[in-house]
């Protein structure tokens, strides 16, 4: 009994494969003797769900040995590849099958992209091979998962050294007090690579609409001459949430902004909305948001053993009051009236919650919401290249109105 998903017809296939093979010709003509990631390329994945097993196949244009492990708390094997492309006929990341209970796949860090299986129940991988072309079928990757128990699964699939399941590297932080001579803006896009973050009505990824503004407030702030700015990432690539924080403390920022786009049940549901640092939640939705942002390094992969707390106890301490009272300026007294005019608010925009992206004791940090991507007319918004401007104007004119008021106080 087996059950193959997502099958392409024949003539979709025969399609794919001429068009396949004219990119890569053009590619070779274009750049001789390229050997940028081997041209490694994902081509398709299939799940066939069996009695007792399930099996994951990733189909590809060549051989590779890949790294496979797996995490507990929630149960997932992360399949580790050198950087490839992913030219699938269709997006496949969401909903698996079988004891594959979600499917995410991206860039992880440079050189390594990575497939997270989301189990069911504790599962182990029984069977791994790799098949040569045959039959007019390309390489293939099989993995055969079984259940387990959890015991059996900590052991079985436990992470060696080389797999690398924590890729947060040490930053030095600055340790003397800074003296920037314009302010340091750290624009930050969330999510990105292997964790798209929240899906739009129409399958657009939050991750891609996060890096399209970052870009965009970030050519803006440099144009003005007047900021010094750093982005956490400029491509669709994965970064944990404490490696934000350090790349915003290590550039010794005098504002992070993190961007996102939200989802919510009721379709309805619209408006801009911004978040700061708090021990405790101004409202459930808040609460409920900020455990959703944290778990991005569970969604990516990343081993928490070693620093779940961090990222899960959030107490404000001392040196941060000071700070925490910057971020609540700039957004409840300056970002939210400068947003009003361009675009819906969210009912009480301003909200605050225990987000560990804005965890930095000594960088004033805010998590905005630009939008909801649940609600189709906003979604729509979001991906418009007119509302991006005018959005980022916005938040761009905040950072002037910020900076001018808190540099005339110190003067
Ligand atoms: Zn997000």
């Amino acid at each position: 009994m087996s059950l193959i998903l997502k099958r392409l017809s024949g003539c979709a296939r025969r399609a794919r494969g001429l068009l396949g093979g004219l990119a890569v010709a053009l590619v070779i003509a274009a750049v001789p003797g390229s050997a940028s990631a081997d041209g490694l390329k994902v081509q398709d994945i299939r799940i066939g769900v069996h009695a007792g097993s399930t099996r994951f196949v990733v189909e590809l244009n060549d051989s590779v040995a890949p790294r496979v492990f797996g995490l507990p708390d929630p149960f997932r094997i992360v399949i580790d590849l050198p950087e490839v492309d992913f030219e699938l006929p269709e997006e496949r990341i969401g909903d698996g099958a079988g004891l594959i209970s979600k499917l995410r796949y991206g860039l992880f860090r440079p050189g390594t992209s990575r497939f997270v299986l989301d189990l069911e129940t504790p599962s182990k991988v029984i069977k791994q091979f790799v098949l040569k072309p045959d039959g007019g079928k390309p390489w293939r990757l099989v993995l055969d998962l079984a259940p387990t128990t959890r015991a059996d699964f900590i052991t079985a699939m436990r992470p060696s050294a080389e797999d690398n399941p924590n890729p947060v590297t040490a930053v030095p932080v600055p340790s003397s007090p800074r003296q920037n001579v314009r302010p340091v803006i750290v624009v930050d896009a969330g999510h990105g690579g292997v964790d798209p973050g929240a899906i739009g009505v129409s399958g657009v990824y939050e991750k891609k609409i996060a890096l399209d503004y970052a870009r965009e407030i970030a050519r803006m702030l440099k144009a003005s001459g007047k900021y010094d700015v750093v982005m956490t990432r400029n491509r669709d690539i994965f970064l944990p949430l404490r490696e934000r924080v350090r790349i915003s403390r290590a550039a010794g920022a005098d504002l992070f902004l993190s961007l996102h786009a939200n989802t919510h049940p009721k379709r309805s549901t619209r408006g801009f909305s911004v978040y700061t640092l708090s021990d405790r939640a101004s409202d459930k939705e808040a609460a409920a948001l900020a455990a959703l942002e944290n778990k991005s390094d569970v969604i990516g992969g990343v081993n928490l053993g070693d620093y779940s707390d961090d990222v899960q106890n959030i107490l404000i301490d001392f040196a941060q009051a000071k700070t925490n009272e910057l971020s609540v300026k700039f957004a409840r007294d300056i970002l939210v009236g400068q947003v009003k005019t361009s675009a819906s608010l969210l009912t009480r925009p301003w909200r605050s919650a225990g987000f560990a992206v804005l965890k930095a004791p000594d960088v004033p940090s805010v998590l905005v919401e630009l939008g909801y991507i649940s609600n189709p007319r906003e979604e729509r918004l979001l991906v418009a290249a007119d509302h991006r401007r005018k959005l980022s104007a916005a938040i761009v004119q905040a950072v002037d109105t910020y900076f001018k008021t808190t540099q005339s106080a110190a003067l």
